[in-house]
């Protein structure tokens, strides 16, 4: 045996051992490591059984050891490279579907029945002899077809996952850029040192990528310890954290702002990783400005479990939960949720106004008036305040709906409420009470201040016709007032039936006029 063989074997054994002592090492380890850690057992015993292989190849002495050896060399060799890509795609967290798992294996598996049966058809080497020139253990081969599609799968495989790594690598956290790259050495080194052999500019007779496989066994051995490679995944988190559409933010114990990922960039532009460290209370400024004051250290986590806010960002509202990052019950840090509420808050004011709102008229409803004026009565018998209520209804309107149709009857109604408002105070509870019926809730009016309110209504709505494309509608109401009794235990029914009986009694006497209910039961009547 030449020196140089002896190195040769020397070598290959120890990417051999390397790769074993890996194997064995993530495997006593795997129950403290994500489940890529299985893949990437599987790929270092591959590797493994072929530098093993290729190492008592070198120690053959006849054809048929030789043979032997080189399917012993195919259990591990064609399953290494498709292993190391599917361990590449779970470190950056593509997942894989169980079809495409049986088409990466087809190639490997048939490899392997064609060299084990390669003396019948010689499809994967066309010529496997001893080496005339150089004698056992070198082989002197010519490949067939299989080889080929076998030898650009592997290469195949090798370079898509150097190209993954390589995609990955902008979104990469600078902390992980030594595991990246250590990744995409263990990939680059076979790949080059299998172009080299290819090219022929390698020793004749033997195969040196088992010879370099020990240095990628150990920047794989770095990669875990130094970064904690398989304990936290850090690049597939980063994937995950990135294409979460809330936006997320970080702050480590002090308060300083650590990391953020791209959703949150993409609503609060003006943060860039040169504010990273920068301290919490002038990064939430500039998010907020000064209309969300936020004090954190009046935050005591030890009794609160989460913090919630709203803030409202270029037109934009976000909602924002804050929740304190712990480990063995200390404090590490805050994790800022920032979720995109525009659209459902939105949604949220518009079925709170419909629910709130008459939808032809846009005033207040009959349950927003009962809801807002059982209040203001309360609070008005609460200050013994007085409180007065005007009922007032169109006269006649049904004939304006027989007449020229319901969407004129619409127009009027309208009309009504858009003369009411000009001369309405802010302070009024104005709503429509029903179909043409509508209803003021006055704070601070007596009855006569009422009744002087309402005939105001009376005669601007007599003096301002609907005008239409064709006709002018004029248009008369009638209307009820009655004062709350301070001092009685009146109910909110109760004034709205006094009212009511005025303006009964208005209509009664002809139309056009106000009625107010007297408190001692007698309905007095002003028509201007
Ligand atoms: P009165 O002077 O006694 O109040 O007579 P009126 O015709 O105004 O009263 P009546 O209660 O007989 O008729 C009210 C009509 O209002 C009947 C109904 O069809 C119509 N109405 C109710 N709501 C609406 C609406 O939203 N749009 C239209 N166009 N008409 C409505
Ligand atoms: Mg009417
Ligand atoms: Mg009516």
């Amino acid at each position: 045996m030449t020196s140089n063989l002896t190195a040769y074997i020397a070598l290959i054994c120890t990417s051999g051992v390397f790769n074993l002592f890996l194997c064995i090492y993530v495997f006593l380890r795997r129950h403290h490591y994500t489940n890529i850690a299985l893949y990437f057992i599987v790929y270092t015993f591959t590797i493994s059984v072929y530098c093993f292989a290729s190492a008592f190849g070198l120690m053959g002495s006849s054809l048929e050891e030789m043979k032997f050896l080189t399917v012993m060399i195919y259990i591990g060799l064609p399953f290494a490279s498709p292993l190391g890509l599917l361990f590449i795609m779970k470190y950056l967290g593509i997942n894989t579907s169980k079809k495409s798992l049986v088409a990466l294996f087809a190639i490997p598996v048939i490899s392997f029945f064609m060299v084990a049966t390669n003396d019948f058809h010689h499809l994967h080497y066309k010529v496997f002899e001893i080496d005339p020139v150089l004698g056992p253990p070198f082989l002197y081969l010519e490949i067939g077809i299989w080889y080929g599609i076998y030898g650009t799968f592997t290469f195949a495989c090798m370079f898509v996952a150097f190209l993954l790594l390589l995609f990955r690598w902008k979104e990469t956290a600078p902390v992980y850029w030594p595991q990246m790259i250590s990744l995409m050495f263990g990939q680059l080194i076979p790949m080059v040192t299998a172009f080299i052999y290819l090219q022929g500019w390698t020793p004749p007779g033997v195969d040196p990528v088992p010879m370099v496989l020990w240095l990628t066994s150990i920047l794989y051995l770095y990669a875990i310890q130094s970064s904690r490679m398989f304990s936290v995944m850090p690049v597939a988190k980063a994937a995950i954290f990135n294409s979460i559409n809330d936006g997320v933010l970080v702050l480590d114990a002090q308060l300083r702002l650590i990391e953020y990922n791209q959703a949150f960039k993409g609503m609060f532009d003006m943060v860039t990783k040169s504010r990273y460290g920068l301290d919490f209370q002038e990064v939430w400024n500039s998010l907020s400005g000064a209309d969300f004051p936020l004090e954190l250290s009046s935050i005591d986590w030890s009794k609160e479990a989460q913090a919630q806010l709203e803030i409202t960002h270029h037109g934009s509202i976000y909602q924002v939960r804050i929740t304190p990052l712990k480990q063995l019950g200390n404090q590490k840090g805050l994790l800022f949720i920032f979720t995109e509420m525009t659209e459902l808050k939105r949604l949220q004011m518009t079925l709170e106004h419909r629910a709130y709102h008459d939808e032809l008229t846009q005033i207040y409803n009959r349950r927003a008036f009962f809801e807002n004026c059982e209040q203001e009565l309360l609070l008005a018998k609460q200050k013994e305040l007085p409180y007065t209520l005007i009922i007032f209804d169109i006269d006649y309107f049904k004939k304006v709906n027989d007449t020229y149709g319901h969407d004129v009857g619409d127009q009027l109604l309208a009309h009504v409420v858009y003369i009411c408002q000009t001369q309405l105070g802010e302070d009024i509870l104005f709503a429509r009470y029903g179909g043409e019926e509508f209803v003021l809730g006055l704070r601070n009016y007596t009855a006569v201040e009422g009744e002087m309110l309402a005939n105001q209504l009376r005669v601007s709505l007599e003096s301002e016709p609907l005008l239409t494309q064709e006709i002018a509608i004029s248009v008369t109401i009638s209307s009820g007032v009655a004062e709350t009794s301070v001092h009685s235990e009146e109910s909110l029914d109760q004034l709205i039936k006094k009212a009511d009986q005025a303006l009964y009694e208005a209509k009664r006497n002809g139309r056009n006029q106000v009625k107010v209910y007297d408190s001692f039961d007698t309905i007095y009547q002003t028509n201007g």
